[in-house]
């Protein structure tokens, strides 16, 4: 299996070679297919196994550029790793034309309502202020239609089980589900439980 074969749009396919990537990793092959398809899927394996790259390609095949909307949101349990995933999805989606932004506490409110007023297709964000900008109507969530949450075990460590389930209140009961985490401890399998719709597992 290689990235040409995954039907992948060219101004991405360009992004992925630029970046260095030859082949994908195991866990790309098993879930970018499913993911981009609009299943619901858990994906659980411990870094390493390229599952950032795997989120962030399947993020950028799903985006309509063409519109400024906010398409797709991330939750992440740090601003390291929100920051993170937003500079790999800016680096696959060089040539894409693609605003994604990372809406995180600590930084200033009047710069994050700024940013999403200019209209971001993506946002890679903490609960606490991804919940927080959403009640301030700042972020629109009527088309996001995929909620990625990343190291779902440890958001839930953090302690942010309320913000999640407040986040989820805003978004559309129809909308697409992905879910990485290392491990699926009860807390964890209840969330997806209550989230997601017939969810393909993958283990790597
Ligand atoms: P992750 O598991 O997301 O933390 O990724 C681990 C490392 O593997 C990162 O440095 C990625 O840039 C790298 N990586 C991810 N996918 C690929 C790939 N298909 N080919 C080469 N390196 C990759």
């Amino acid at each position: 299996p290689t990235f040409d074969s995954m039907g992948l749009k060219g101004d991405l396919l360009r992004g992925i070679y630029n970046y260095g990537f030859e082949k994908p990793s195991v866990f790309q092959q098993k879930s970018i297919l499913p993911i981009i398809k609009g299943r619901d899927v858990i994906a659980q394996g411990h870094s390493g196994t390229g599952k950032t790259a795997s989120t962030s390609i399947s993020i950028l095949q799903s985006l309509d550029t063409r519109t400024r909307e906010t398409q797709v949101l991330v939750l992440s349990p740090t601003r390291e790793l929100a920051a993170q995933i937003q500079k790999v999805i800016l680096a696959l989606g060089d040539y894409m034309n693609v605003q994604c932004h990372a809406c995180t506490g600590g930084t200033s409110l009047d710069k994050d309502i700024k940013k999403l007023g200019y209209g971001q297709h993506v946002v890679s964000g903490t609960p606490g202020r991804v919940i927080d900008m959403i009640k301030r109507r700042a972020l629109r969530t009527r088309s996001i239609k995929m909620l990625v949450l990343d190291e779902a075990d440890e958001i839930l460590n953090h302690s942010f089980k309320k913000q999640i389930y407040d986040i989820y209140r805003y978004l559309s009961p129809s909308i697409q589900v992905v879910l990485v985490s290392a491990t699926l401890p009860h807390e964890v399998l209840e969330m997806t439980s209550k989230f997601m719709t017939n969810p393909l597992r993958i283990l790597v």
